[in-house]
């Protein structure tokens, strides 16, 4: 990793009194679950076109036993711990270095890492809820993992239930405060994101209209490459905050 570009990301985070962060699936492939975009994502080895379509509000109601195959074998994310990356994004919260994370993940690490401000805009994979009006029964994950049918079911009223995470043809969740959140920061420090899932990436292109630091760290191109401050192309995420750290003591 150049040294240099490490240095700049820090001059700026340690100049800054309102740094708001994005993150993507990137952040959380050092600690085992796979992107969608990368070498080993569903959108390689499947297809963008069938994941659209298994992962959609419609086929959710249309087929849920075909819905529920797929988001079984590709969405109970496995028993994972929080990568060093997550961790140190805690750490820098908890020392007044960053102000939030917006993040599109449905894994949960940030909050395991100990992140307080989260802002999760594609929801938890960790909850599920009954999708009976009126019935506000929610579960953990570990009930749908032992629940012997394919199709999981409320406990209390027998209606299935839904995956708390956002589906293709559903609105995001948060909406206004991620926005919020990201146009009114000082900086701006995109983590493993493509870039290219909107609105969220709308958001981060809405701030880079406003002519304020923006940093990428990610593997690889961005959408949103050009209009960076700083971009530094790794795939050691990790490491890279750790020696980011060091310039902000
Ligand atoms: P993406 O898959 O579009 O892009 C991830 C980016 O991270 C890619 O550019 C990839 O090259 C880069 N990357 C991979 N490993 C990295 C590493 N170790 N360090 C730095 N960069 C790395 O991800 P996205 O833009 O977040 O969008 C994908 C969508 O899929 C999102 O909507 C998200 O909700 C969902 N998703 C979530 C998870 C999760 O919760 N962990 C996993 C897969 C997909
Ligand atoms: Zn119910």
């Amino acid at each position: 990793m150049d040294a240099r570009t490490l240095e700049k990301i820090g001059e700026i985070l340690a100049a800054s009194k309102n740094t708001v962060v994005v993150t993507g699936a990137g952040i959380s492939t050092e600690a085992g679950i796979p992107d969608f975009r990368g070498e080993n994502g569903i959108y390689r080895t499947l297809g963008e076109d069938k994941v659209t379509k298994l992962l959609n509000i419609r086929a959710f109601k249309g087929d849920p036993v075909a819905f529920y195959k797929f988001y079984r074998k590709y969405f109970t994310f496995p028993m994972v711990k929080p990568s060093l990356a997550h961790n140190i994004l805690a750490e820098m919260e908890e020392k007044g270095i960053i102000r939030a994370v917006v993040t599109q993940n449905i894994d949960n690490l940030h909050q395991e890492a100990g992140s307080k401000r989260v802002i999760p805009v594609h929801g938890n994979a960790e909850r599920f809820f009954c999708t009976q009006i009126g019935c506000d029964f929610t579960v953990g994950s570990d009930y749908v993992r032992g629940y012997a049918e394919v199709v999981p079911k409320c406990s209390r009223c027998g209606s299935i239930l839904k995956p708390d995470v956002v589906l293709f043809g559903e609105p995001i969740q948060n909406h206004r405060l991620a926005h919020d959140t990201i146009i009114s920061a000082q900086v701006l420090l995109v983590i493993g994101s493509s870039l290219t899932v909107f609105p969220l990436a709308g958001f981060v292109s809405d701030y880079c209209a406003l002519d304020q630091d923006f940093i990428i760290i990610n593997k690889g191109p961005t959408a949103l490459d050009y209009a960076a401050t700083v971009k530094l192309d790794t795939g050691n995420t990790g490491g890279a905050l750790e020696e980011i750290c060091e310039y902000l003591l």
